[in-house]
């Protein structure tokens, strides 16, 4: 099996939805290996988007990212990266299909309910970033 890395943004979190994506996450045959409700820094949030920095979003992205409480979770199954990014849908929920994550609790592009991880060695590197050797089952 492989792992992906996923954060329910602060938008989901605060609407309430926390119990529900977990529900779908674990429904679509996903195994939790680390979890926990957290609140990220500006500056933890500037390093985990660091990728992002020179996009013109960047600003208002480590804003809401660190606007409130997220929940971060490791996550695996086979094919971990790929089929969560399927289950998760479009980055702009206005494109994503019937069914997924974004299309049932987004809001808008920025607040867009989840993060996926796009690789498995970019999961492996925002597992590390969130949690300690011993959080991870
Ligand atoms: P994530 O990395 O959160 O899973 P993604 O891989 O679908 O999302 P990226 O292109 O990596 O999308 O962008 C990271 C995040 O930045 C998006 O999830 C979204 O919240 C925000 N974002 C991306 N593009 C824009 C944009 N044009 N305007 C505002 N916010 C954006």
């Amino acid at each position: 099996t492989t792992r992906t890395f996923t954060m329910i943004k602060p938008d989901a979190v605060a609407n309430g939805h926390i119990g529900n994506i977990l529900a779908m996450i674990t429904n679509a045959g996903f195994k939790i290996v680390s979890l926990k409700l957290t609140q990220l820094t500006v500056s933890d949030a500037q390093a985990f988007y660091a990728v992002h920095a020179a996009r013109p979003f960047y600003g208002d992205l480590v804003e809401f990212m660190s606007s409130g409480p997220i929940v971060a979770a490791t996550l695996e199954k086979e094919n971990a990266v790929a089929d969560f990014r399927t289950l998760i849908g479009s980055t702009n929920p206005a494109e994503a299909a019937e069914g997924t994550i974004r299309k049932l609790y987004a809001t808008s592009l920025s607040q867009n309910a989840v993060h996926g991880s796009d690789s498995d060695e970019n999961a492996a590197i925002e597992s590390t970033f969130h949690f300690a050797t011993r959080e991870e089952f």
